[in-house]
Order: structure tokens, then C-alpha cells, then sequence
């Protein structure tokens, strides 16, 4: 693999598995080093971490909330001062509330918007003061904020339609220093949170033009692109990575 990402680092949020570790494997495999959050999967992470070392990057796990504000602003000051620099940005951690509108909590609300949205604003505030020209921010929305094509979604829907106006926000206000913002929104993508094979994922392949769940390592290959060179002159925005779901 090319090292297009050598002298480079990356900060992915809930690095430890999913579509997360597959961000965290790739940056690293072309180059970067890399940090990356956890809340629960301690040993997850740590994983992760001694497979980017094994590969001669730098790593380091760190466990933040990404519900608590404090978490995250500590997280992406941490990783500039045990990598020695930042220069990209994942906002991945994710959750996936779903069930019927009634039987939404306001709880829940607000811990979803707290994790999908005040996180990636906030992990974004704090990276911008690290990031010099080139810097990237890429957060990883979903497909459902375009098109809901199922029932139970609602919340999760909202809370990752919010990402497209602070993605755009992000590129208008960090433009001029030459960082660019943009979100990826991956459609059905076989994980813990969505695996291939449960009743609902048949549902779900119903929708899809490509027939297929997708794989975490086609998530990050579009991450890895939007970090490097090829990804320059691209801001604001939404790039959809998700089989044709919302075609
Ligand atoms: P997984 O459930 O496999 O992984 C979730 C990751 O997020 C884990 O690393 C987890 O950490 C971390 N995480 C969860 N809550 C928090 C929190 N409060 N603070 C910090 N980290 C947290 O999910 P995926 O890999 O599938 O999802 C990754 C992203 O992709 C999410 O934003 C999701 O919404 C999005 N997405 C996924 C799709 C899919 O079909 N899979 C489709 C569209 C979007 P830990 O291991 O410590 O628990």
C-alpha cells in the first residue's frame, strides 16, 4: 500500500472495532500514526493498537465518552501531545437507537445527539486547534440521513442529519486555513451494530442496488482517500458510500 499518509496523524473516535478499526487499520497502513478512542471494548482497543505497532506506526488507545465533552476535548489534546502533531480527524463512534417513535425516551435523545452530534462538534472545535493546512475531518454519518426507508429510525435519522450542516459549517469556517470537512455516510455496513444475516438485514437488502451489505474496510478505504492527496479539494460534503441505497 502506498504510505501517502507518512508523517501524518490521525484521532478516529470508537477506533476499537467495527467500521472504526477497519479507519484505523487503513490510515495506519499507509502511513499514519494513529490514536483512537474507546468507552467499553478495552481490550478491543488495545488490539488494534498492537496490530498498528506491529505494522512500525505509532498508536495509543484512549478511553472517552464521547457523551462527555471533557472526554472529548481531552482525548484530541492528548493525541497531539503523545503523537506530537494532529492532522486528521475521524468522528466514528456511533450508536444505534431504533425501535418504535413511542417508545423513544427523551434519555435517549439526548444521549444520541450527545454521541452523534455535540461530540463530533465539539472533537471538531478542539481538533481545529491543531490541525495546520491540509488538516481533514471526516466524520462518518449514514445513509439514513438522506433516505428512511424503514420504520424505527427517527432518532437516529435526526441525530446524523445534523452532521450535514455541521459538516458544512466546519468547511466554510476552516476553508480559509486549508482544512477540509466532509461526511461519509455509509449505508448497511456488516458490524456488531448492523450485522449481515439478522432478519433485519434481509429488509434492509431489499433496499440496496448493489444487492450487498457493505464491509468496514470499504468505509475506510473512502476515509483513507478523503486523508490523502486525492481528497484536497473536497469540503463540505456528503458522500454517500452505502451500495446504491439511496440511489
Ligand atoms: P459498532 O457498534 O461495531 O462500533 C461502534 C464503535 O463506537 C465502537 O468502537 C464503540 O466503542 C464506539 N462507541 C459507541 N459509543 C461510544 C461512546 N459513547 N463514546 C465513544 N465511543 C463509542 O458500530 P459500527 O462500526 O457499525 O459504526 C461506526 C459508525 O458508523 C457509527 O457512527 C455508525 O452510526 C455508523 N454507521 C454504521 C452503519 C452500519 O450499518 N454498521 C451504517 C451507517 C452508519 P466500544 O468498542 O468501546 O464500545
Amino acid at each position: 500500500m502506498a504510505e501517502q499518509l507518512a508523517g501524518r496523524t490521525a484521532l478516529v473516535t470508537g477506533g476499537g472495532r467495527g467500521i472504526g478499526a477497519a479507519i484505523a487499520l487503513r490510515l495506519a497502513g499507509e502511513g499514519a500514526d494513529v490514536a483512537i478512542t474507546y468507552v467499553r471494548a478495552a481490550d478491543r482497543a488495545r488490539k488494534v493498537v498492537a496490530e498498528i505497532e506491529a505494522g512500525g506506526r505509532r498508536a495509543t488507545a484512549i478511553q472517552a465518552d464521547s457523551a462527555d465533552p471533557d472526554a472529548v476535548v481531552a482525548a484530541v489534546d492528548r493525541t497531539a501531545a503523545e503523537l506530537g502533531r494532529l492532522d486528521i480527524l475521524v468522528n466514528n463512534a456511533g450508536i444505534a437507537p431504533y425501535g418504535p417513535l413511542e417508545d423513544v425516551t427523551l434519555e435517549e435523545v439526548d444521549r444520541t445527539l450527545a454521541v452523534h452530534a455535540r461530540a463530533v462538534f465539539v472533537a471538531s472545535q478542539a481538533a481545529a486547534r491543531h490541525l495546520g493546512p491540509g488538516g481533514r475531518i471526516i466524520s462518518i454519518g449514514s445513509s439514513l440521513a438522506e433516505r428512511v426507508p424503514y420504520e424505527g429510525w427517527t432518532l437516529y435519522s435526526m441525530s446524523k442529519s445534523a452532521l450535514l450542516g455541521l459538516t458544512r459549517g466546519l468547511a466554510r469556517d476552516l476553508g480559509p486555513r486549508g482544512i477540509t470537512a466532509n461526511v461519509v455516510q455509509p449505508g448497511s455496513i456488516d458490524t456488531e451494530m448492523n450485522p449481515d444475516g439478522s432478519p433485519e438485514s434481509e429488509t434492509e437488502k431489499a433496499f440496496i442496488a448493489l444487492g450487498r451489505y457493505g464491509r468496514a474496510e470499504e468505509i475506510a478505504a473512502m476515509v483513507a482517500h478523503l486523508a490523502g492527496p486525492g481528497g484536497a479539494y473536497v469540503t463540505g460534503a456528503a458522500i454517500p458510500v452505502d451500495g446504491g441505497v439511496t440511489a
